[in-house]
């Protein structure tokens, strides 16, 4: 059975064409999935009884579960969602001020090999690559539950989805060709895989690269991120700034603010220091604490403090709204994921 959420025009003309419709046909299927999000082949109206008919003997619209769903007070919604397999995955919709702007977190893999400190996600080991049509399910799965468009996707939920690079260059251009999303409204987030960055830099990709950096140096990196003795930041570093020449577009740094590991006076100058000559914005998250490990949440003074140094050396600098805290939704609370 074909599954016709994930499919371009062209795989659902390949349907179309053994059913002996038309490619207008095709295109009617394509807007109701993309455009009109339905969950079900009768909800294509348009499309004569005869036809949906012949059209549900050879496919399904999706075989994705939604297995629990929250809603935080601030309109965030974190879902937990089964593929067929068994295995789930959390995304999440995030509601800004600006109610147009809806932004989807979305997982690119189930576990993750990159076992960052601060991560209940790389705590599980990775378990498995998501397909593409798996990652673009999770957006298509929102859009049908709540009835809204999304209008942002960010690849921030669990996984290294640089590891899995293929599947998410290739949902990136479905958001892109058949969500209509822009280009620049999609941000990839990585931990830094160096070799991985070069490509991206090579594809002149013109969505939005973020780094989860969450450290001012070396010694602290390696101690809350292990990536970091594999791809060590002045390594990153050169791969940061081959991005920029060749892409011209700006990066954006993550980074973590945790209490006493990497929050201070001196942490905030070596970040800057550091920063210096990479064309960047920083947005800094004060950590949320979780039961899985012992750090703890910066005051908002040493937050402020290291917002203001940050800004002083010349770079913009955001703290990330927090969403969805009550919800376990909120960064590091994603099963613990923060990139
Ligand atoms: S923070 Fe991201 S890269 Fe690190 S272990 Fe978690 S999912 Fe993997």
């Amino acid at each position: 059975m074909e599954i016709l959420s994930g499919l371009n025009q062209t795989e659902i003309e390949k349907i179309t064409d053994e059913l002996k419709a038309s490619k207008f046909r095709a295109r009617q299927i394509h807007n109701w999935i993309y455009l009109k999000s339905v969950s079900s082949i009768d909800e294509m109206t348009d499309l004569s009884v005869k036809f949906r008919e012949e059209l549900k003997q050879v496919a399904v619209v999706t075989d994705i579960k939604i297995k629990t769903k929250q809603v935080s007070s601030d309109g965030t919604i974190k879902y937990l969602l089964e593929f067929s397999d068994g295995e789930c995955v959390e995304t999440v919709l995030m509601r800004f001020d600006n109610r147009a702007n809806l932004t989807a977190c979305v997982s690119s893999q189930v576990g993750c090999a990159v076992n960052c400190s601060f991560c209940a996600t790389g705590k599980r080991g990775f378990i498995r690559n998501l397909s593409y049509k798996e990652i673009i399910e999770q957006v298509l799965t929102i859009q049908r539950d709540t009835g809204l468009k999304v209008t942002n996707v960010v690849f921030m939920g669990q996984g290294e989805p640089l590891l899995n690079l293929d599947n998410v260059l290739k949902a990136m251009e479905i958001f892109n060709e058949d969500f209509q999303i822009g280009a620049r409204r999609l941000t990839v987030s990585t931990s830094g895989i160096i070799p991985q960055i070069n490509k991206l830099a090579d594809f002149n990709m013109q969505s939005t690269l973020a780094i989860s950096l969450h450290a001012p140096n070396h010694n602290i990196r390696r101690q809350i991120m292990k990536i970091e003795d594999k791809y060590n930041m002045e390594e990153l570093k050169k791969a940061l700034k081959n991005y920029v020449n060749k892409t011209g577009r700006r990066i954006t740094i993550e980074y973590l603010l945790i209490k006493d590991v990497n929050d201070s006076v001196e942490n905030a100058k070596e970040l800057a220091y550091y920063l210096n000559d990479i064309k960047c914005n920083i947005n800094l998250i004060p950590y949320n604490p979780t039961e899985q490990n012992d750090y703890k949440r910066p005051s908002n003074n040493s937050v402020m403090k290291f917002k203001y140094l940050l800004e002083h050396s010349g770079k913009k600098v955001t703290v990330r709204l927090e969403r969805g805290a009550d919800i376990d939704a909120a960064c590091g609370q994603l099963k613990g994921k923060v990139c």
